[in-house]
């Protein structure tokens, strides 16, 4: 049954949430002033032990929306937990997303005795079977590696009490249903389950019939708020002339820190050796690549080291790497969604960014697509030297031809209205080309 909270008088701060004082130490230590809409949604149902079903992305601040309240139920009903066993249990589709969400156990709960411990594949499995031997409150796993840990008795699932589907959809999209279904089969059914997903597919909704219990439904849409803070532009060129457009533009000192996405691991991989070639620091990021390429992959981006990191979707779906001053798509996805996925890579934590989609004669509908969804049209970025023209004017959409003789009275549009193109001619050798995705300070410390 869904149930809409109502505004509580205390909203807005943390401390309507009833968390204990460990808890409210954490999260003023990481400087989090008010509770994020998911956070204040789900946190009062989780704390009276509901089921919840959760419609957020990453970004939204989901991961503290389920830790904080884990972390208390942990702290009010302290029991040692059994040898390879773990108390509560997220669930998670990629490596990243596991490190990412068992950090923030770690920093959440920093101020309490919890011991969590994090497996996934492409690592080896001694380390994360020592760890597990000793039995954790906490177990972050993707999905397949904690079969096999499972089916070789390193793991033991028959005293979860709490369990988390996290990125439910993405599960689902990269074939880990069955996996899914084997390990919820083996935790007790008494149990406090959540499941989050950025999308509520059919499938979704009929996963959280057969795992949730009586849940309470929230769900928060972020998307047109990022997307609002983000500069999205458009640039039309020929297939062929994509590699070069991108390397005109990372002429432009502002691109700082850049995400490049590709559709395929092979176009990354080739890429990254174009830009090398050409004296850019770069790296890609994909799942053909070993646990510790990625780890190091994402550790020369962050550090600065590499200004470019060329990343898949699926690699990149989640990750939190601040300061990203520029999300250029490559290549335009096929879903809308993977483009709100990607552009909000950039404009974190209030910061300004910039998307420039590269667009071929064979992306305008994907295009067209993405606009419908964001409702909003992506502003042409045409002072660029492999602006195509044709390309450009083949995407308008052909006039409608009149549904009848007779005039009707003219009624506004509910679509996207029509692009507005930026011509500033000359204004990419002045460098005024690409727009800046970095804050004045942020400049200042970039040089
Ligand atoms: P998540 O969606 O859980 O990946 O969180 C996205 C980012 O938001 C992370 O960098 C968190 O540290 C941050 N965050 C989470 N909750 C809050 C909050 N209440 N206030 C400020 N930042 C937050």
């Amino acid at each position: 049954m869904s149930i809409h909270l109502k505004e509580h008088p205390l909203a807005g701060s943390f401390d309507s949430l009833d968390l204990i004082d460990p808890l409210c130490r954490a999260v003023a230590e990481e400087k989090y002033t008010t509770p994020t809409p998911i956070q204040s949604q789900a946190i009062p149902h989780l704390l009276a032990g509901r089921d919840l079903l959760g419609c957020a992305q990453t970004g939204t601040g989901k991961t503290a929306a389920f830790a904080l309240p884990i972390l208390q139920y942990l702290a009010k009903n302290p029991k040692s937990a059994a040898r390879y066993g773990a108390r509560a249990l997220v669930l998670t589709p990629t490596r990243e997303l596991a490190l990412q969400i068992a950090d923030s156990f770690r920093v959440y709960g920093r101020n309490l005795k919890i011991k969590h411990a994090v497996v996934f594949g492409g690592a080896s499995y001694n380390n994360q079977v020592r760890e597990l031997s000793r039995g954790v409150d906490v177990l972050v796993a993707t999905p397949g590696r904690l079969l096999d840990l499972h089916g070789q008795g390193h793991a033991r699932l028959n005293n979860v009490e709490l369990l988390v589907l996290d990125e439910a959809d993405r599960m689902l999209d990269m074939g880990f249903l069955p996996d899914i279904r084997r390990i919820v089969a083996t935790i007790p059914e008494k149990r406090q389950t959540m499941l989050f997903s950025a999308t509520l597919p059919k499938e979704i909704l009929k996963l959280s019939e057969q795992f949730l219990n009586d849940p309470a439904h929230v769900s928060v849409t972020p998307p047109s708020s990022t997307v609002e803070k983000i500069d999205q532009r458009v640039l039309f060129v020929e297939r062929e002339n994509k590699t070069a457009l991108l390397h005109a533009m990372l002429e432009d000192e502002s691109l700082y820190r850049v995400l490049v996405f590709t559709r395929t691991k092979h176009g990354a991989n080739r890429t990254v050796q174009k830009l090398r070639k050409s004296g850019v620091e770069a790296e890609a990021l994909h799942g053909n690549k070993s646990q510790a390429a990625r780890v190091q992959a994402l550790n020369k981006f962050r550090s600065g080291k590499a200004r470019v990191l060329v990343a898949t979707d699926v690699a990149a779906r989640g990750l939190d790497i601040d300061g990203i001053t520029h999300v250029i798509n490559y290549e335009l996805p096929n879903e809308p969604e993977s483009y709100v996925h990607r552009i909000g890579r950039t404009a974190r934590a209030g910061a300004l960014g910039v998307a420039l989609s590269f667009c071929d004669a064979g992306e305008h509908a994907y295009l067209r697509n993405i606009e419908r969804v964001t409702k909003r049209a992506v502003t042409v970025l045409d002072s660029h030297p492999f602006h195509s023209a044709a390309i450009a004017s083949s995407g308008k959409r052909p006039a409608k031809p009149a549904a009848s003789a007779r005039p009707r009275p003219r009624q506004r549009s509910r679509k996207p209205s029509p692009r507005r193109v930026e011509s500033v001619q000359g204004a990419w050798n002045r460098g005024g080309g690409v727009p800046s995705g970095m804050a004045n300070h942020q400049r200042r410390r970039a040089r």
